[in-house]
């Protein structure tokens, strides 16, 4: 799960991290109203989307009077604000932070993110902080040092100071600077995050550190350890079809394929977009129903997946263990119904009460294509979808 900058900062503050102060706002008129209240000569107006690369796209201004606030948070609000990070579709700005400026010195960049082939948190550090950090990330990658803690150990001071020297930290600023890192380890243990980016980490005119910007997710598998975390949660910026799914208990993720697949098992799913893949096409969905899915669990998922535009077929591939495959052909048979099957519809069914469930199928009038082994589910499944073989050839094919 994703939070806003301005959250990400009430949290920082609650671990001490120093953040500029701020107010979330939703109307021109109280962004003035907070810039009045914060005081001070400059304000920056931000727009509060789940993505980075705002600066880039027009979504941080750095206002030099209450008229210039009031100028940018009437531009910005209501507008789709596309950045390097929000696709071309862009997000629409319903919310601000309007915090003071900061006169900044210096610019870093530090984060904290899981790394899951060492299984530990990986500190991220370099002296090149600021808008253009995937450039240095690209063209001189040896400038983000990377440091990998130990779980039991943590971070340690000397570590700390190790990095903050090698980031270009001045001697002046180095406890400031091990008490922010030391903080920030303890953010990302503390809330379970799988990522913490502070970019910029600023030094001030008078030699004070501040985290300027702030991003954090978080694992979605612990947030029931958090309830104040998971209550930050805005729905409106996650994908629609992905959060009425999570609604229903659904793991859907929409995909750029034709062939839409309804599977039970993350496995047997991820095998059946790769065999998909393997075949010519691509799929149009990763949907795991789970293994006590109910004839109207399986009725959402199949009409959550008909939603798709670019849907030319769809394979149920199920492998009936705890899952019944009765269940299964009534949900597709209901959702069928209910909503109108204009695609091809490839239907493998193997294991417990598979045989009903083909009874169930059969008797339904619809036209549907039964496949024996994956492999030809997956065949029929392409060719059905008048896919040209290779039309949307798997990158390893190529
Ligand atoms: P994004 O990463 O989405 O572009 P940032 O919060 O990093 O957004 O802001 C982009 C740039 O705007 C920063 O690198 C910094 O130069 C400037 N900026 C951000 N917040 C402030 C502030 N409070 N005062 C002055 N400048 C700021
Ligand atoms: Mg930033």
């Amino acid at each position: 799960m994703k939070i806003h900058e301005y959250q990400a900062k009430a949290i920082l503050r609650t671990f001490g991290v120093p953040v500029p102060e701020g107010v979330a706002v939703s109307s021109v008129e109280e962004a003035v109203r907070g810039a009045k209240a914060l005081g001070g000569g400059t304000w920056a107006v931000k727009a509060q989307i789940h993505a980075g690369g705002r600066g880039k796209g027009g979504g941080v201004r750095v206002a030099a009077s209450f008229d210039e606030v009031k100028h940018f948070a009437g531009k910005m609000l209501g507008m789709t604000l596309i950045t390097p990070q929000t696709g071309t579709q862009g997000r629409v700005v319903r919310l601000l932070l309007v915090e003071r400026g900061v006169e900044i010195e210096r610019e870093f960049y530090l984060a904290l993110v899981v790394d899951r082939s060492s299984r530990r948190a990986c500190l991220m550090a370099s002296p090149e902080g600021g808008m253009d950090i995937e450039e240095v990330a690209m063209r001189t990658p040896e400038r983000i040092r990377r440091v990998f803690i130990d779980p039991l150990a943590g971070l340690c001071a000397s570590e700390a100071d190790s990095v903050a020297r090698g980031m270009g930290i001045p001697e002046s600023a180095l406890g400031q600077a091990r008490s922010l890192l030391l903080d920030l380890y303890r953010v990302f243990v503390g809330t379970d995050a799988t990522l913490v980016e502070i970019n910029p980490l600023i030094l001030t005119g008078d030699g004070r550190l501040a985290a300027l910007d702030a991003k954090m997710s978080f694992d979605d598998n612990a947030l029931f350890r958090h309830p104040e975390i998971a209550a930050l949660r805005d729905i409106e910026e996650e994908d629609p079809v992905e959060a009425e799914a999570s609604g229903h208990g659904l793991s859907y993720i929409p995909l750029d394929g034709s062939i839409g697949c309804l599977v039970n098992g993350a496995g047997l799913a991820m095998a059946t977009m790769d065999i998909i893949k393997l075949y010519g096409a691509s799929p149009a969905n990763f949907l795991d129903v789970g293994g006590g899915a109910t004839t109207e669990k399986v009725t959402e998922a199949f009409k959550l997946m008909l939603r798709s535009s670019r849907l030319k077929a769809v394979l149920v591939n199920i492998f009936g263990g705890i899952m019944k495959c009765d269940v299964i052909a009534a949900g597709v048979v209901a959702a069928a119904r209910e909503v109108g099957l204009n695609v091809p519809l490839v239907v493998r069914l193997q294991g417990t009460h598979a045989d009903l469930g083909r009874k169930i199928l059969a008797e339904s009038g619809l036209p549907v294509i039964s496949a024996d082994s994956m492999a030809d589910a997956a065949q029929q499944a392409v060719r059905a979808a008048g896919i040209p073989s290779g039309e949307e050839a798997s990158p390893w094919r190529s």
